[in-house]
């Protein structure tokens, strides 16, 4: 659905009034707008979660990755939810990424830089508007609940106070628990809480900051190039991401990569593929020759994920480890040949023990038993540890470009 954000009451610096009045995709609803007017003008002068040094520190390192110094891991909940923002979750998912970040390292000889889908992750675009029970769909703890009753589905403006307050808390754990080696992200959705947490830079004329978290993201169903949301991304200092699902064309790829890094900062742009196992050799190739052409320096990272989501005949969601891997391992193919580099990757995946996702020892039949998730399925440990595993292998497969530009195996 297509409808225009909700208008500031004041004055709003240029480039923010313009990106308003675009077509902005997968808002909520809100039935009270003076409370959103007010929400956000609370927001507005709360202290900002993440600081501006910070998200320079990850640009840094994402500048390391796109040069292939570094990797990236980036993991976390689909859909954060309010009550499993608890320490036991935050730090199950922390310390499963911590684990996995070791691994990788020793595979592929590099540092690896850790990103969690954590402190932010409230906010869910979804591709119908009602569910089956003709309700207004969930659209994350930040908007709705998920709770199938008419209540519990309109959404409350006064629930991006407790995205904030939660992501808040889920901040302190990330410090305490990682000593400020992990960065946060989350995707970029609900703009007016999204707009709300812009701070000044430290200089004059720079950039806005996002106070929401260290690293955002663009979704597959907002990435449109006349949309809102890429007009937001434009504007903000943070090193931002773009999904790019199996319909993204070459020339597009490199509108994003002009539009999101005019300055050609390496680090500043990730351009996050999830085209699904079977299309990826096909579609991936013809994008990276185009956006290397252009000369930007980019994060080449894939999501896995959201390109092999299916319905089981139990009737979840659920995604197969093998779809995975056999993703991974064609995004790693595509890079190689092309000489660029596979620079990391993307996951929905949880600490806890859960059944949502199939292949590691769970089948169809396990799927009921410990769904939790309140959006898409999850890897629980021991399936994140095969993917680790599968990673592991493909960074261990290093390469030198040839004369000719066609890569071969490092003698070893
Ligand atoms: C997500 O990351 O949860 C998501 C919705 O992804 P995509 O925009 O790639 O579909
Ligand atoms: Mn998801």
């Amino acid at each position: 659905m297509m409808h225009l954000g909700v208008p500031d009451a004041g004055p709003a610096p240029l480039s923010l009034a313009a990106a308003v009045t675009r077509p902005t995709a997968q808002q909520p609803d809100w039935p009270d707008l003076p409370r959103v007017r007010a929400v956000r003008e609370l927001l507005r002068t709360a202290p900002p979660l993440v600081l501006p040094a910070e998200a320079d520190r990850l640009t840094a390192r994402l500048a390391a990755v796109a040069r292939g110094e570094a990797f990236l891991l980036q993991g976390g909940d689909c859909a954060e939810t309010f009550a499993g923002n608890t320490e036991s979750h935050l730090c199950a998912n922390l310390d499963l990424l911590a684990r996995m970040a070791v691994v990788l390292a020793r595979a592929g000889g590099l540092p690896v830089v850790r990103l969690a889908r954590m402190a932010g992750q409230y906010a869910k675009p979804r591709s119908a508007t009602t569910d089956g029970h003709g309700l207004p769909v969930y659209r994350g703890d930040m908007v709705n609940g998920l709770g199938a009753t008419p209540a519990e589905r309109t959404p409350d403006p006064d629930r991006m106070l407790r995205a904030y307050a939660a992501s808040a808390l889920a901040m302190k754990v990330v410090r305490a628990r990682t000593g400020g080696e992990v960065f946060t992200g989350h995707e970029a959705l609900v703009l007016d809480y999204e707009r709300a947490l812009l701070r000044p830079g430290p200089c004059v004329n720079h950039r806005p900051y996002s106070g929401s978290g260290h690293f955002l993201w663009i979704g597959e169903r907002t990435r449109r190039l006349g949309g809102a949301h890429i007009g937001f991304a434009e504007l903000l200092a943070n090193p931002v991401g773009v999904k790019l699902g199996p319909e993204t064309t070459p020339e597009e790829a490199v509108e994003y990569v002009r539009r999101l890094d005019p300055d050609m900062v390496p680090g500043r742009l990730t351009l996050v593929s999830r085209m699904g196992h079977r299309r990826v050799r096909e579609v991936l190739p013809p994008i990276v020759e185009k956006v290397t052409a252009s000369g930007h320096q980019v994060v080449w990272q894939c999501d896995p994920m959201h390109g092999n989501t299916f319905v089981a005949p139990t009737g979840h969601k659920t995604r197969r480890v093998e779809h995975m891997l056999d993703e991974l391992a064609g995004f790693f193919e595509v890079h190689r040949r092309l000489g660029t580099r596979p620079g990391g990757v993307h996951l929905e995946l949880t600490g806890d023990d859960v059944t949502e996702c199939l292949g590691a020892g769970i089948s169809e039949k396990d799927l009921p038993h410990r769904y939790r998730t309140a959006c898409d399925p999850r890897l629980n440990a021991r399936q994140a540890t095969a993917v680790t595993t599968a990673l592991a292998d493909l960074l261990r497969l290093p390469v030198t470009r040839c004369p000719n530009n066609r890569p071969r195996p490092r003698a070893s």
